[in-house]
């Protein structure tokens, strides 16, 4: 984690963006993102235990996630403001679509405002064949299959294609799958501007190769527009109601 995350939400905010944060919340430097406006910061959480947690979080701590969204509630609490606005994220799998049951409670506890339930995406860049660790993964419930899911399949377009992706080295590369650079449009910290950089001969042809998922890393990525299903907390009543 860049340890000026806070100061950069301070700053995009400040400019008047909006701020998604996504993290698997096992970082203590939460005071600087407090009070920012227009901050969202996305929790991965896919376990209520460290036993389903550590099946997909591997070599994750459970016990560190909720310190974390434990301090972030009490944080916004002694500052009196509801930013960043704190979403837990759980992938419903094979080994965690029991616990569905349990978690909007356990979210309210933790003083989240938003639960958003996620299928699970599976490309085939894994050593292991997508049906074989799809079979491991897809839940039952087809809610949370994206093949069983009404006109199943990659969308024609993708929309990363419209998307900058920066990595922390300053590569602005084709795409959020891109973790390695291998479509790298140039670098941010050598001199070019993004805009430079997203206008330029090259910048043109990924972009347009993302969105017509023409590259490679396309034909094995299992990338999709479906959204989560998200569920904001009440004021009133059952803190998140129609998870399960
Ligand atoms: S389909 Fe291609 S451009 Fe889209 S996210 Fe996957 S790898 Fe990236």
């Amino acid at each position: 984690m860049n340890p000026e995350l806070g100061e950069m939400a301070q700053e995009s905010s400040r400019r008047g963006f909006e701020v998604i944060i996504e993290t698997n919340g096992t970082f203590d430097r939460i005071e600087p993102l407090l009070g920012v406006e227009g901050c969202h910061l996305w929790v991965a959480v896919d376990g209520l235990n460290q036993s389903s947690y550590e099946v997909y979080r591997q070599g994750g701590n459970l016990e560190n996630v909720w310190t974390t969204l434990r301090s972030l509630a009490e944080g916004k609490r002694a500052h009196d403001t509801p930013w960043p606005r704190v979403r837990l994220q759980f992938i419903v799998m094979r080994h965690n679509e029991h616990e569905l049951v349990s978690l909007p409670e356990r979210a309210a506890e933790l003083g989240v405002d938003e639960l958003a339930l996620k299928h699970v995406q599976i490309g085939d860049y894994h050593d292991r064949p997508r049906e074989e660790l799809g079979s491991k993964l897809w839940p039952r419930d087809p809610r949370f299959v994206l093949d069983a899911l009404p006109g199943a399949g990659k969308p024609m377009l993708c929309p990363q294609g419209l998307a900058a992706t920066v990595l922390s080295n300053g590569d602005l590369v084709m795409c959020c799958i891109d973790y390695d650079g291998e479509y790298l449009l140039g670098n941010l910290f050598q001199g070019s501007s993004l805009l430079d950089l997203w206008r330029s001969p090259r910048g043109r042809r990924l972009r347009r190769e993302a969105l017509l998922r023409r590259t490679e890393l396309c034909e094995k990525c299992d990338f999709t527009h479906v959204h989560p299903l998200v569920f904001r907390r009440r004021s009133k009543g059952p803190a998140f109601e129609g998870v399960t």
